[in-house]
């Protein structure tokens, strides 16, 4: 029998060439062999892979922040009332789209890609919109708010409201039984790929960042602002991940890829920013943290031409230079010493020990 070697992260597999080729070939983003098993070896798909294990590196637990800086500023002067109603704010409409966001990976892409590779990230992408989510509650509880006024924010706010209807409607209509034969609903899978990666988490989460960063670039809640940097660290892992399926899609099946097509995600796009510009004048006080709505509109158009370029669109703004470097900046956080890295550092440490226990059984 004709073997092959693999090695993955210090590990060495041999399988059969024969059956690795085999299972090789019959992985496919989508239509690929429908198996109980989860082959993830032979890898085909290794950014899917190499994104889950630093996905895994980064990860973090709320209560790891501390709050009590945050605490003490909420109930003092320092802090105004249109501050506070920025934080309830990021924190309303983020409990509700981090929820959407992994509701649509477990019940539309998770659903409908066949490589165990692919379910493999897909899955710790839907664990880390947990994690998004219970940083929220950690939020809740530690200042004390009431949770229902937060919501009332997301129910009762038209713009919010419009944003959300328009990826949750997509994400509905793909809820059944659909034929992956067919170009159309390739293009729906496709299209809702490119909605929720580079529209919603790529773009949209960008207004509500852009202040909560402002206040902490302020000192203001150190504690929220961290944990926001964490939540956006994580979703720029998820929007590569949703750029790169994407991309393997259409390379995949190039009869997906029609101008008309291309067209249509350019729209999408254009009615995600519009969407996000007016969220923006309505609801976002941005000159109480010293910005202007001028710069910050031109920020979105910044944002969703770089989602554009990166899955080969052409920017609809590509003279727009990024007004605010900054926040460029605090969003890199790859550089950066704090009491956090040594946490990291530590989750590392345990699952690397795991391994030589594995290597000793
Ligand atoms: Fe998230
Ligand atoms: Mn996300």
């Amino acid at each position: 029998m004709e073997t092959k070697t693999y090695t993955i992260g210090g590990k060495t597999f041999t399988l059969d060439k024969q059956k690795a080729e085999a299972a090789f070939e019959a992985k496919r983003i989508i239509n690929g062999k429908d198996t109980m098993f989860f082959n993830i070896l032979p890898i085909k798909y290794h950014w899917a892979y190499e994104l889950y294990k630093s996905m895994k590196a980064n990860h973090w637990e709320p209560e790891d922040i501390p709050m009590q800086k945050d605490c003490e500023q909420w109930n003092s002067a320092e802090v105004s009332e249109i501050e506070q109603w920025i934080i309830k704010m990021g924190i309303g409409y983020f409990s509700a789209a981090e929820g959407i966001v992994g509701d649509n990976i477990i019940h539309v892409v998770r659903e409908l890609v066949t490589a165990p590779e692919l379910k493999l990230v897909l899955g710790r992408h839907a664990h880390e919109e947990n994690i998004h989510a219970d940083s929220l509650v950690y939020m809740i509880s530690s200042l004390g708010l009431n949770p229902h006024e937060c919501e009332a924010m997301f129910d009762d706010i038209p713009t919010i409201r419009k944003k959300n209807a328009f990826v949750v409607s997509n994400s509905r209509a793909l809820r059944r039984e659909i034929d992956l034969t067919r170009t159309e609903n390739k293009q729906a899978l496709a299209r809702n790929i490119f909605l929720f990666g580079q529209c919603m988490e790529g773009t949209q989460f960008y207004g509500l960042f852009g202040m909560i960063l402002s206040l902490y670039r302020q000192n203001k809640f150190p504690g929220i602002g961290q944990m926001f940097r964490y939540t956006l660290r994580d979703e720029s892992n998820h929007i590569e991940l949703f750029r790169n399926l994407l991309m393997d899609l259409v390379e995949e099946n190039p009869d997906v890829w029609t101008n008309a097509f291309r067209d249509e995600l350019t729209e999408l796009m254009k009615e995600a920013v519009a969407l996000e510009k007016e969220f923006i004048r309505d609801c976002l006080p941005v000159n109480a943290v010293g910005l202007s709505a001028e710069e910050f509109q031109l920020y979105i158009d910044y944002i969703a031409d770089r989602r554009l370029e990166g899955v080969g669109l052409e920017a609809l703004h590509p003279s727009t230079k990024n007004p605010f470097p900054w926040l460029a900046e605090m969003m890199d956080i790859r550089k950066e010493q704090n009491f956090f890295e040594g946490r990291v550092t530590e989750y590392q440490k345990a699952s690397s020990l795991l391994s030589v226990d594995d290597d000793e059984l």
